[in-house]
């Protein structure tokens, strides 16, 4: 069985739910697990704010427009009455639910449903719309099944129990849809696994089930040698291993949920990214194969914030880093990026939360230098760091001022902090000099 993934674009209007459909009808046994159509997601956390803010009548708004728009995709897509009416009256219970939350207090449980409400919009939509043209679907609710344990993590065990229970208790259809992204935590309540969580449900459902591979459709024709927001000519690339499409979908590469890869690599499940807009373009596959050398991808993560510490103490003492480390781990802070000198150790966190707190205690120990607004360029492949062409990256020193580099604590990354004034004309510069064909000179 395979597991396809649409995100939001794929089913953000008529013309490509249409078009989903297309895709995935070819007799093949699947599970299609879609995003809330585009825009829909963001609609709902700016109500969830609005009503945090005491903003009912914009929240009302909102909720009206929202309801508007779905209407409108209805009144175009479904032309059966029976199927249409079935829509209507599930748009009519949504979006009178959303209307009854604005009055409620703003729980974590009444902010998560609002949020959940675009998955199950868009799936409910669409298996009326396969409905309709005859193919034979059902759904599986997310909730009924995707669970995430105390840490967030998902319940793995009870997971693939309530699934194949939805399988079986569902033997004739081909097709089963559930949604993305939401799930109920350990106290079955309702939850959701992050913003473009979507990509991370298929990957839990692939590893579960045991799907001969996941599917990832996006509007984009694959992962691409760097961010196409930023540099020109950038490059899709065809294949990437787990521990290189990892790294960068940690370091900001927005194709990919940060965690997709991690349910699927230890039972070597590929993975395929591909366009809904040119389904015939390859993509790229991500697999335990590492098959060419040297630098494949760049990425960049904004929101960095580096702390210096500067302490005599360090000369020649041993324990100075375990006192550094054992700070960050009492306010659960991760450290990205650390480089050391005899006498002081930067280090990179990408959440401030507890910023403030950890400083107060640093202080007691060092000297403290922090610059925030900083972003990490990282640059993704396999054996980059002896691969002979990596020198290239180094003429980057002549155009921008690198704040640390970590070269060499893997041999898949070298990263680089620069501040986020720079990020972009670094981004440009290392294209050219890490991806550009050097001119035959005859
Ligand atoms: N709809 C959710 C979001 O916009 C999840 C997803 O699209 O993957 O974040
Ligand atoms: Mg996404």
């Amino acid at each position: 069985m395979q597991v396809l993934k649409f995100g939001g674009t794929s089913v953000g209007s008529v013309e490509s739910i249409k078009n989903v459909k297309s895709i995935i009808d070819d007799d093949q046994p699947k599970i299609i697990v879609l995003s809330a159509m585009s825009g829909t997601t963001n609609a709902l956390v700016d109500i969830v704010k609005r009503i945090e803010d005491n903003d009912f009548v914009i929240a009302n708004t909102l909720i009206q427009n929202l309801k508007s728009s779905y209407i409108l995709v209805i009144n175009d897509l479904l032309t059966a009455n029976k199927i249409k009416a079935q829509a209507l009256q599930f748009v009519d219970e949504v979006f009178g639910l959303l209307s009854k939350l604005i009055h409620q207090d703003l729980t974590a449980i009444v902010s998560n449903t609002i949020l959940a409400q675009g998955e199950l919009l868009s799936t409910f939509i669409f298996n009326c719309f396969l409905n309709q043209e005859g193919i034979v679907s059902s759904l599986l609710p997310a909730l009924d099944f995707m669970r995430i344990d105390k840490d967030g993590e998902p319940d793995f065990f009870y997971i693939k129990k309530n699934i194949d229970f939805l399988l079986q208790a569902n033997p004739n259809s081909k097709i089963y849809i559930t949604q993305g992204f939401i799930c109920v935590d350990e106290y079955g309540d309702i939850s959701n696994l992050k913003r473009g969580g979507s990509d991370y449900t298929a990957t839990i459902i692939g590893s579960v089930i045991e799907a001969s591979e996941v599917q990832i459709w996006t509007d984009i024709d694959g992962m691409h040698n760097s961010d196409p927001r930023y540099v020109d000519n950038t490059s899709p690339i065809s294949h990437i291993s787990y521990d290189e499409a990892a790294e960068l979908a940690y370091f900001g590469a927005k194709i990919l949920h940060p965690q997709t890869v991690t349910p699927v690599r230890h039972k070597n499940i590929p993975v395929q990214l591909k366009n809904t807009m040119q389904p015939q373009a390859f993509g790229t596959l991500i697999d335990s194969n590492n098959i060419s050398r040297g630098i494949k991808a760049i990425a960049a993560k904004d929101g960095i914030t580096a702390i210096k510490i500067k302490s005599a103490k360090m000369l020649q003492a041993y324990g100075f880093l375990k006192k550094v480390f054992e700070i960050f781990e009492m306010f659960e802070t991760s450290i990205d990026m650390i480089t050391t000198s005899e006498i002081a150790v930067s280090l990179t966190v990408d959440n401030p939360k507890n910023l403030e707190r950890i400083l107060v205690e640093l202080n007691k120990i060092a000297h403290i230098e922090v610059d925030s607004h900083q972003s990490i360029i990282c640059m993704v492949g396999h054996s980059v760091v002896s691969d002979a062409d990596t020198y290239k990256l180094f003429q980057i020193l002549k155009d921008v001022d690198i704040r640390m580099i970590s070269y060499g604590g893997s041999n898949n990354n070298i990263s680089l902090l620069v501040p986020s004034t720079d990020k972009i004309k670094a981004l440009k510069q290392l294209q050219n000099y890490v991806f550009s064909k050097p001119v035959l000179i005859t």
